[in-house]
């Protein structure tokens, strides 16, 4: 990893990588003071999962706990171990939960489980028992997403254990299936249940919101809210008001340029023909790089603000777009084309592409450099 202390030119040079991924840590933080202040007097937690959707979990976790955040969310034990140790005294969630035989494990780390079923419950009290601890976790509940956590008739059996006493409950949490259609009638459904499950428990903070519930959803906002596609700069519904800032460059070299006659083909397939005579590039990124394969013959890459049609199929290492527009001598070897920036949002490629930012970004390769910008060191260590 490198740090950059400026903005890096267009085209770092010379590289050996397929293409520079350019990750702005102070855009995560902005984001993250901005929807801080949007959710306030709610918390907001850090979901940091999947390597913090692609973008590096150790860098961004680092640079939000010394912003503040005091609660991170991943997926796995594995990752909230990781994270862990990059956040100090925060506190680290399992939303999967603590997998049978994981409980020592994740009682030594300090990571706290969210508990979605019975059976981890009853494992967690018992981990607690063996060490003479209530040891601190979540539970979640379902309240209609049918995904994770305890149904109201768990949730019943649960209470008349006992063994909620063996436990150091610390959030109660649920997961709205809609929270981007803020008009959706199952939102409020949740809501009024997970609010008649709560009364069951003990009282506890609770959390329900994601993004699109922190920005759009006052009521469903809790203490605690829990934000991952808005930290990285997407905007998880349409009509909120937050700006938020770019987060993710992506760039791409060209390999290769060449003249087309009317009549050839392009690419595997040879699904692209050339109606008359055009200039290519072949630019070094292809579907192995996370570079959606169906934007063939869809997508697109830039060059100073010039839109370059993708022609063909997307390859595995490669694909190939059409300069033409550029003139003869507009681009050549050596050359860096934009593919995620300030012409082409993550998600104008999510959109042709067919899918949601969440995935172009959990995707992105593993074979670009990846340069990360904190202009702003904190000045105030993590509490
Ligand atoms: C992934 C996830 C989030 C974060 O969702 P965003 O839409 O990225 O903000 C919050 N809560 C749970 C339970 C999740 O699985």
């Amino acid at each position: 990893m490198r740090l950059a202390q400026h903005p890096p030119k267009f085209a770092p040079l010379p590289s050996i990588a397929s293409g520079q991924l350019t990750i702005d840590l102070d855009a995560v933080v902005s984001n993250y003071r901005a929807l801080s202040r949007w959710v306030a007097p709610t918390a907001l937690g850090a979901v940091v999962k999947a390597d913090a959707y692609g973008l590096g979990a150790g860098p961004v976790s680092r640079a939000l706990s010394q912003t503040g955040c005091r609660d991170f969310f991943v997926a796995h034990l594995s990752e909230a171990i990781a994270v862990k140790s990059q956040v100090g005294t925060a506190r680290v969630y399992v939303l999967n939960g603590v997998p049978a035989g994981a409980e020592p494990m994740c009682a030594d780390a300090s990571v706290l489980p969210v508990l979605n079923t019975l059976d981890q419950v009853a494992r967690w009290a018992c981990a607690g028992r063996m060490r003479n601890v209530r040891l601190p976790a979540a539970v979640q509940l379902d309240t209609g997403m049918s995904r994770l956590g305890l149904s109201e008739t768990e949730l019943s059996a649960l209470c008349r254990s006992g063994l909620l006493q063996d436990i150091n409950l610390r959030l109660v949490l649920s997961h709205l299936a809609s929270a981007d259609e803020p008009a959706a009638p199952s939102n409020a459904d949740q809501r009024r249940r997970f609010e008649a499950m709560r009364a069951m428990l003990p009282k506890a903070p609770w959390s329900l919101a994601n993004s699109a519930a922190s920005l759009l959803d006052p009521e469903s906002r809790g203490d605690l809210a829990r934000a991952g596609l808005a930290l990285y700069g997407v905007h998880p519904a349409q009509n909120d008001d937050m700006r938020l800032a770019a987060v993710v460059r992506l760039e791409a070299e060209v390999i290769q340029t060449r003249e087309l006659p009317a009549g050839a083909g392009v690419g595997y397939g040879l699904t692209y023909k050339a109606e008359r005579p055009m200039r290519v590039a072949t630019i070094s990124a292809g579907y192995a790089d996370g570079w959606p394969r169906n934007l063939g013959n869809r997508g697109a890459a830039y060059f100073r603000g010039v839109r370059l049609p993708i022609v063909g199929r997307v390859s595995m290492d490669s694909m190939t777009v059409d300069v033409t527009a550029l003139g003869s001598s507009g681009i050549h070897e050596g050359q860096w084309v934009e593919l995620i920036g300030p012409h082409q949002s993550l998600e104008v490629v999510a959109a042709d592409a067919g899918t949601i930012a969440y995935e172009i970004l959990t995707r992105l390769g593993s074979r670009y450099e990846r340069q990360y910008i904190q202009r702003n060191m904190p000045t105030e260590p993590a509490a």
